[in-house]
């Protein structure tokens, strides 16, 4: 027999199904599934491997450390990257670090954990900070994309993450366009640290060049830390 409810109670009972019943993946919109990313669409995610070990550079075959990181070492020790930046990454990535699409980045937070839980560079570490946004950068996006994914990467360990510790002072221009040299020119001083120790993670969204990361880990270094290793969701190849 239906059961009569008040329109109320049907309010109440549409949105409690919503939050009960398993999302819509985030990827091809296909409902049912448990996860916000359906299973054929984890599977198909583009794996950052081989890569260097160093800088996480996407590598056609193993090698210890790729040319650039040969020639010219980067501040961090080790780095690791989930995937590629490409396939469904690259349309995801943004939609949560432009969009607001927290659920987005919840999502690949958690999976990139997930998919790096044995890697080597965790052993030793004590902290894990997000690379940090300028504060009228983090006016207008209302958050800090890398601190979200510092927490999914920190909570299975049990690490505290420290916001504070790393600071950008120097708000700089969009490096899309600048080459090499002139991105590590224009992030010359853009990061201020407190006194550091031991071995410290640092976590971005995305290693494009590996500029950012390097100059963060620069000031981490000169501030005291004992070494610096980075991880990100991805990689650009
Ligand atoms: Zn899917
Ligand atoms: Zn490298």
């Amino acid at each position: 027999m239906p059961v009569n409810r008040t329109p109320a109670a049907a309010r109440i009972g549409r949105l409690l199904s919503f939050g009960l019943l398993p999302a819509r993946c985030i990827v091809c919109g296909a409902p049912g599934h448990a996860r916000d990313l359906c299973e054929a669409c984890e599977a198909a995610l583009p794996r950052n491997h081989p890569a260097c070990p160093r800088c996480a550079l996407p590598l056609a075959v193993e090698a210890p450390a790729c040319g650039a990181c040969l020639a010219d070492p980067p501040g961090f020790s080790l780095a690791a990257a989930a995937w590629r930046y490409e396939g469904a990454i690259a349309q995801l990535l943004p939609r949560f670090k432009f969009h607001r699409d927290l659920a987005s980045g919840r999502v690949l937070g958690e999976l990139a954990a997930h998919r790096l839980v044995d890697w080597p560079g965790w052993v030793g570490v004590e902290r894990v900070l997000p690379v940090p946004l300028h504060r009228a950068r983090l006016g207008q996006r209302g958050y800090n994309q890398a601190l979200e994914l510092a927490r999914a990467f920190a909570a299975p360990r049990g690490l505290p993450v420290d916001l504070r510790s790393l600071r950008r002072v120097r708000a700089t221009p969009p490096q899309t366009t600048l080459d090499a040299a002139a991105r590590r020119r224009n992030l010359r001083g853009a990061f201020q640290a407190d006194p550091q120790t031991g071995i410290v993670l640092l976590v971005d969204d995305v290693i494009t060049t590996g500029a950012t990361l390097a100059e963060a880990a620069r000031t981490l270094l000169r501030a005291g830390a004992g070494e610096v290793r980075a991880l990100a969701i991805a990689r650009a190849p």
